[in-house]
């Protein structure tokens, strides 16, 4: 039988991509089962109904065959002011590739970054699709250790012990861990991108959930801007994950280079999107806050019930939608209690290994449902780690 080539049937080595109890999840909501789904970072409410009428208007206006294959001027130019105004650094339209979603801006940055088995280093854990994103650019994923006694920041000595670096992936505040990088942490970070002549990919689309400490870009730290690549998205700042849009930030000539890559893969992002994306845009701040708020919320909330026990341990979560429970105490491995908790209890959760291997032992908890489901769903969580580290 005529095969596929080795790239992509080693996307997800051993067919373990890490999304086991998620997709079983699916499979028993699909079967009728109720159950408190707390895996992936898709919110409870939908797109805003004003950006759903702007979509609409701009596919009724005639905006549905092929749309400026970069993005259009007016979001490349609304993208650019929003990052410009954030972190200070002038960026203009020739910096902006629209996207469809974060997820392709992180492709399209790898295949920038590295030839054919070159070398991406990131921080372990990380975002499920990074090996597969590196591998599917032809490079060679990277993972680097940190520690959850470090609050999962990055530490220097970790990133030059892991060999030769091509690129670094970052990304803060993080998925999984919610950790917001600090100051001295992203010092070390560009530091090091300078000293091995690597490219610095900051994957950025949780820039607006932010709970403590400060959000530092890395583009805006001297020298950097040239040697960066930053990934944005409207998924999580805008309720628009299903919308597939977003966008990589980059020195002019890799945007432009990026741009024939988009050519010959999406043909870019259709028009009546774009539109709409422009709209939320122009929305503001105060629109983006409040589709955030709910998540510091429920974080505070989980946080409470946590600090009346001392089974499960939380890793400090500074940012994102997304808390990380230490349940090494049960001596059970992560899967092992998540399978647990979905089969006997109907709570989906995330093993922290599906996140790398420095997250094992821990479990990846989505702040994705209203605090009466979810604290509920919390308490048994750790009801069942308190029986099974009895
Ligand atoms: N980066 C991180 C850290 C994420 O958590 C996600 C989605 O969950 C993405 C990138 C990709 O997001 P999207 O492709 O929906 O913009």
């Amino acid at each position: 039988m005529t095969q596929t080539s080795n790239r992509v049937r080693t996307l997800a080595p051993g067919g373990d991509d890490g999304w086991a109890i998620f997709h079983r999840a699916r499979a028993m909501r699909a079967a009728g089962v109720s159950l408190a789904d707390l895996t992936v970072g898709d919110h409870d409410i939908g797109t805003d109904p004003a950006i759903l009428t702007a979509m609409d208007a701009a596919a009724r206006g005639g905006h549905t065959g092929y749309a400026a294959i970069a993005g259009t001027d007016g979001l490349r130019d609304a993208i650019a002011a929003r990052v410009s105004t954030r972190t200070g650094v002038a960026t203009t339209r020739d910096n902006v590739l629209v996207t469809t979603g974060g997820q392709a801006a992180l492709f399209a940055a790898a295949m920038a970054c590295i030839d054919p088995g070159g070398r991406i280093l990131f921080p372990d854990p990380y975002y499920a699709t990074y090996p597969g994103t590196v591998r599917a650019a032809g490079g060679t994923p990277v993972p680097v250790p940190t520690r959850p006694e470090d609050g999962f920041q990055p530490r220097r000595a970790a990133l030059e012990a892991a060999g030769p670096a091509d690129a670094l992936l970052i990304n803060t505040p993080s998925n999984p861990t919610g950790a917001v990088y600090d100051a001295d942490t992203m010092d070390q970070i560009a530091q090091f991108a300078t000293a091995n002549d690597a490219w610095l990919i900051s994957d950025e689309v949780y820039d607006t959930q932010v709970w403590s400490g400060t959000h530092v870009s890395p583009r805006a730290l001297p020298g950097m801007a040239e040697r960066c690549f930053v990934v944005g998205s409207m998924s999580k700042s805008h309720a628009m994950t299903g919308s597939r849009i977003g966008w990589l930030i980059g020195p002019e000539a890799a945007i432009a280079d990026l741009i024939v890559l988009v050519t010959h893969t999406t043909y870019g992002v259709p028009g009546f999107i774009q539109d709409a994306a422009e709209f939320a845009l122009s929305r503001g701040d105060a629109f983006e806050a409040a589709i955030a708020a709910p998540f510091l919320a429920r974080r505070d909330a989980c946080l409470a019930v946590l600090a009346e026990q001392s089974v499960v341990g939380v890793i400090p979560s500074g940012g994102a939608m997304y808390l990380m429970l230490d349940i090494r105490a049960t001596g059970m491995s992560a899967f092992d209690f998540a399978a647990h908790l979905l089969e006997a209890h109907h709570i989906a959760v995330m093993p922290g290994d599906s996140f790398g291997k420095a997250a094992a032992g821990h479990l990846r908890v989505a702040l994705t449902q209203p605090e009466e489901r979810l604290i509920p769903a919390l308490t048994t969580i750790l009801s069942v780690a308190k029986e099974m580290a009895a």
